[in-house]
C-alpha cells in the first residue's frame, strides 16, 4: 500500500524537523513485539480453501479437511498506553502490511490524544469463502493464539476490514473462557448487548464532521454558511458523514458508491438516498431527491455520472471516503475543490499532495480526519472499565471534545512549524510519543 510507505517517509521527515535522536527514531521504527501463528480450521465440506498461489498452498498444509490460516498480531508501540488496533481478514494480508498498519495506529492514537499505543492484526483469509461456523472457529482460534498478550491494559484489538461486532463478540467470549473472567474491555467494536458502545457505528463519520467544522471555523474560505460538498463512497464512513453534514446545512451535490454516482446541483436529500440504498442496496439515480426550496417536494432524477468525475467537481469540500490512491499525479491537476477531507485511508498519493499544495488546495489528512473511529473505541473501553453504558448523545459529545482538541493541537503545530496539515499531524503525533519515551 503506497500510503503506508508514505507514512514512513513522513515520520522520517517529522523526526528530522524535531531533531529526534537517531536511537529514538530507530526504536520507533521497530515493532515491540510480533506474534506470528497459524490457525487451524476444520472445513465442513472437507474441501481445501482456494489458495492464490503455490507459496500459499505450501504455507498452509491441508490435511483431513483442516486448513491452516496464516495470522499475525503486531504490537508496535506502547509508550502512551495499551496497543490499540484492528484485526483484518483479507487474502492479501501480509506481515509487512500489518507492521506498517500497526505503526500508523501509534501515530493516530497519539494525535487523537488518547492513552493508547498502536497495534494491528490480520488473518490471511478470504472470509467470504468460509461459512458462519468456520468463521467462528477461525475467530475463536485467533483469540486463543494471542490471549496471553492482550487485555484491557496490554492490547485492545478491534474490528477492521472484513471483521465486525459479531467477530469481536466471539473473541471476547473466547478470551473469557481462557481467563475465567468476563473482561469486555479487552476488545472494542463489540455488539451493544456484549458491552459495545452506542455511537460506535457513526463515530468515524461524526469525527470527520467535527474536524471539518473546526477547520472551517479557522478558515472562513470557503463560506461556512452553506459549503458545497461531494462525497466518494457511501458505506459506513461516507453515508454517516453525509448525514452529519446534511443535518448541519451543508449542500451535498454528489455522492457515489462502487456501482455509480449521483449529481444534483441543488443538493441531494441524503435521507432519501439512504432509504433507497437500504431497500435496494444501491444509490439510484431515478430515486434521487433534490433539496432546494423550490424543488423540495419534487422527486427528480439526479444526473448520473462517474465516481472519477465526482472527484473533479468545483466544490468547496471533496471527501474521498472509499478507496486508497484515488487522487494521484494523473488527476490532481484537475481537482477543483478548495479543501479535501481524507476520510478513507491514503486517498491522496504523495505526488498528488505536492500538486495540490501548489494549487493551494488544503488537504486534511486521514490520520486526523478519520480518527473518530478509534476515539469511539476508546470511549467503549472506558465505559467497560467503569461498568457504565452511555447514550449515543453522550458518546458523540465526548468524541466532539476529543477531536476538537486534537484538531487544535494539529493547528498549533501547523502554525509553529509553518507546514502542511499532514506534516503538522505527524510532527505532533511523533512528539507526544518521543517525549513519553524520553521521560520514561
Ligand atoms: P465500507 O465498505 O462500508 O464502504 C466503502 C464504500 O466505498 C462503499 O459504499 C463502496 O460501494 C464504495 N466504493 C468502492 N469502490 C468505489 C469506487 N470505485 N468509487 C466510489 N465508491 C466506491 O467501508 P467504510 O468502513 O466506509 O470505509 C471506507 C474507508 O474509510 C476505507 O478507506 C477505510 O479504511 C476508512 N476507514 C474506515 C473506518 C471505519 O470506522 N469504518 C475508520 C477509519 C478509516
Amino acid at each position: 500500500m503506497a500510503f503506508l510507505e508514505n507514512t514512513e517517509t513522513l515520520i522520517h521527515e517529522a523526526a528530522q524537523i524535531l531533531r529526534l535522536p537517531k536511537d529514538i527514531l530507530a526504536r520507533l521504527q521497530r515493532p515491540e513485539k510480533i506474534l506470528e501463528f497459524e490457525i487451524p480450521v476444520h472445513r465442513d465440506d472437507g474441501s481445501e480453501h482456494p489458495v492464490r498461489n503455490s507459496t500459499d498452498a505450501q504455507a498452509h498444509q491441508i490435511s483431513n479437511g483442516t486448513r491452516k490460516f496464516q495470522a499475525w498480531r503486531v504490537q508496535h508501540n506502547s509508550a502512551l498506553g495499551p496497543y490499540k488496533g484492528g484485526i483484518r481478514y483479507h487474502p492479501d494480508s501480509n506481515l509487512d502490511e500489518v507492521k506498517a498498519l500497526a505503526s500508523l495506529m501509534t501515530w493516530k492514537t497519539s494525535l487523537a490524544g488518547i492513552p493508547y499505543g498502536g497495534g494491528k492484526g490480520a488473518v490471511q483469509v478470504d472470509p467470504k469463502k468460509l461459512n458462519e461456523r468456520e468463521l467462528e472457529e477461525l475467530s475463536r482460534g485467533y483469540a486463543r493464539a494471542i490471549w496471553k498478550d492482550i487485555g484491557p491494559q496490554k492490547d485492545v484489538p478491534a474490528p477492521d476490514v472484513n471483521t465486525n461486532a459479531e467477530i469481536m463478540d466471539w473473541m471476547t467470549d473466547e478470551y473469557a473462557k481462557l481467563t475465567g473472567k468476563w473482561e469486555p474491555a479487552t476488545f472494542t467494536g463489540k455488539s451493544v448487548e456484549k458491552g459495545g458502545s452506542h455511537g460506535r457505528e457513526v463515530a468515524t463519520g461524526f469525527g470527520g464532521f467535527v474536524v471539518l467544522r473546526e477547520f472551517l471555523k479557522l478558515n472562513p474560505k470557503p463560506s461556512t454558511l452553506n459549503p458545497i460538498v461531494a462525497i466518494q463512497g457511501f458505506g459506513n464512513v461516507g453515508s454517516n458523514i453525509a448525514k452529519f453534514l446534511y443535518d448541519n446545512g451543508f449542500t451535498i451535490v454528489a455522492v457515489s458508491d462502487s456501482k455509480g454516482a449521483l449529481f444534483e446541483e441543488h443538493g441531494i436529500d441524503i435521507y432519501k438516498v439512504l432509504d433507497v440504498k437500504e431497500k435496494t442496496g444501491i444509490i439510484e439515480r431515478t430515486q434521487c431527491y433534490a433539496v432546494s426550496r423550490e424543488r423540495q417536494k419534487e422527486r427528480t432524477p439526479c444526473e448520473e455520472f462517474s465516481s472519477a468525475e465526482l472527484l473533479e467537481l468545483p466544490v468547496d469540500v471533496l471527501i474521498p471516503a472509499a478507496l486508497e490512491n484515488v487522487i494521484t499525479e494523473e488527476n490532481a491537476g484537475r481537482i477543483k475543490a478548495k479543501v479535501i477531507l481524507e476520510m478513507a485511508n491514503g486517498p491522496v498519493s504523495a505526488e498528488a499532495d505536492k500538486i495540490l499544495a501548489e494549487k493551494g488546495i488544503e488537504v486534511i489528512p486521514d490520520i486526523l480526519a478519520n480518527a473518530g473511529g478509534v476515539v469511539g473505541s476508546y470511549f467503549e473501553w472506558t465505559q467497560n472499565l467503569r461498568g457504565e453504558s452511555w447514550s449515543e448523545e453522550e458518546v458523540l459529545r465526548k468524541i466532539n471534545e476529543q477531536l476538537a482538541r486534537a484538531f487544535k493541537d494539529a493547528a498549533q503545530t501547523k502554525s509553529q512549524y509553518r507546514t502542511s496539515w499532514r506534516m503538522a499531524s505527524y510532527i505532533h503525533a511523533l512528539k507526544r510519543v518521543a517525549e513519553k519515551i524520553k521521560t520514561a
